[in-house]
């Protein structure tokens, strides 16, 4: 794991694991979620001319990564906002 060098600036006590109050947690990359499931649709929908069908799994990639969790706890694997 390498650290991620962009990390906002956040007070510790607001980084802690709501389940297990540890501190080793991880904010989800969400828009790189997003962009990978874009590309794959958005080629699969060109490469198989369905085009209508990878616009609506893009549009629901976006929904997704909008509403999912944004931290991950590295030690017991639980996620909140
Ligand atoms: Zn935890």
């Amino acid at each position: 794991m390498s650290e991620e060098e962009d990390q906002e600036l956040v007070e510790p006590e607001e980084l802690l694991c709501k389940a297990c109050g540890s501190a080793e947690i991880q904010r989800r990359p969400r828009l790189g979620y997003f962009l990978v499931i874009a590309a794959v649709a958005i080629g699969v929908g060109f490469l198989g001319d369905h085009t209508e069908t990878a616009f609506f799994i893009v549009a629901a990639a976006a929904i997704f990564s909008m509403i999912s969790d944004r931290w991950l706890c590295t030690e017991c694997g639980s996620s909140w906002k």
